[in-house]
């Protein structure tokens, strides 16, 4: 790890902040890198290196065939947020490839801890989706 913005060219933005030096000999350097990004000082800069170095990262993380997510693994809950009052607000257990949209109670849409947290819009991840649509005799 370095504290310093990764792309070799950071200093040739020229930017006041990147000044530093005594008159007669000033120079530009380097950014810090921003805690956000990690290696670079800014989205900029990311994507120059990237640009240069993006063939070297795929060799080494390796590359990867398609991916497919089939049918019976396609489910998930979705919250409709209603606009005119709380009560018209409904959760869909949906699983597209089925050609499935089913509404669902709250209590099957969210965990109790959701419920607790009183957050309507958190639900189940997708996993439980699947369970829960076995349950409910659409999946088997
Ligand atoms: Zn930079």
């Amino acid at each position: 790890m370095s504290e310093w913005c990764q792309n070799k060219k950071c200093p040739e933005k020229k930017n006041q902040n990147q000044m530093r030096g005594s008159k007669g000999a000033k120079y530009y350097q380097s950014n810090k890198v921003s805690t956000w990004l990690g290696h670079w000082c800014s989205n900029g800069c990311r994507d120059v290196w990237w640009q240069d170095h993006k063939d070297t990262c795929m060799n080494a993380v390796g590359y990867i065939d398609k991916q497919v997510l089939p049918l019976e693994d396609a489910w998930y809950v979705k919250y409709n947020y209603g606009y005119y009052n709380e009560e018209s607000s409904r959760y869909f257990l949906i699983n597209k490839l089925k050609g499935i949209s089913q509404i669902i109670t709250q209590q099957q849409a969210q965990t109790p801890e959701q419920i607790a947290e009183d957050h309507s819009w958190r639900t189940i991840d997708d996993t439980q989706a699947k369970e829960l649509a076995i349950q409910l005799g659409l999946a088997s």
